[in-house]
């Protein structure tokens, strides 16, 4: 029986869904060598969607890299840079070359990236009169403003969501009000022709 390859519990063959992609190799008979992976039905929609997830997040991380690295004008972002990155990402930050677990979740690059850019006149002032031994100081540096600043974007963020909400609430409410106009008009009008 195969094991499942996102649950690794194994699983009744027939009843598996089968990724399968040529290797590349050929059997004796000529056949070619398949590679297969096997999943439960169920786990096969999760890996879907994991994959799915992954793609969108990659794309998310190429935006703030590019966005980053022309900031600073550099050809590629080190290691450490990215480490960095990751670590706001997932929540965890080095205090005394430890990790240490400091936000409940990670914060997501899209609002790194909103926080870079709402932040950008402060950013450039700094790039502009300061002068940094390294581009790792001047990343450093600009990446502890945009991290001290990120919550205030978030709570910026869920405040205009609660605005966004209640305005559309607002136009739905509008919405019904006027077409209970209307019919109260449309009784009027039948109440005219039938005295007439
Ligand atoms: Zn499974």
């Amino acid at each position: 029986m195969p094991k499942c390859h996102w649950c690794k519990d194994i699983g009744e063959k027939e009843r598996m869904h089968c990724d399968e992609k040529p290797t590349g190799k050929f059997n004796k008979n000529g056949s070619p060598k398949m590679f297969r992976k096997y999943f439960h039905s169920k786990c096969h929609e999760l890996f879907l969607n994991d994959k799915e997830y992954k793609k969108i997040e990659a794309t998310k991380l190429n935006d703030l890299y590019i966005y980053i690295r022309d900031l600073h004008g550099l050809i590629s972002l080190d290691e450490r840079m990215m480490e960095k990155i990751q670590d706001l990402r997932n929540g965890t930050i080095k205090i005394a070359n430890k990790k240490v677990k400091k936000y409940k979740s990670g914060v997501p690059y899209e609002l790194m990236l909103q926080t870079y850019r709402y932040n950008a006149n402060t950013i450039d002032d700094v790039i502009r009169k300061m002068h940094f031994k390294e581009k790792w100081n001047e990343f450093s540096y600009i990446f502890g403003i945009v991290t001290k600043s990120v919550n205030d974007i978030n709570t910026m963020n869920i405040q205009k969501e609660k605005t966004d909400t209640f305005k559309s609430k607002v136009s739905t409410e509008s919405i019904e009000i006027d077409v209970k106009k209307k019919e109260v008009k449309r009784v009027d009008e039948m109440d005219i022709s039938d005295i007439l």
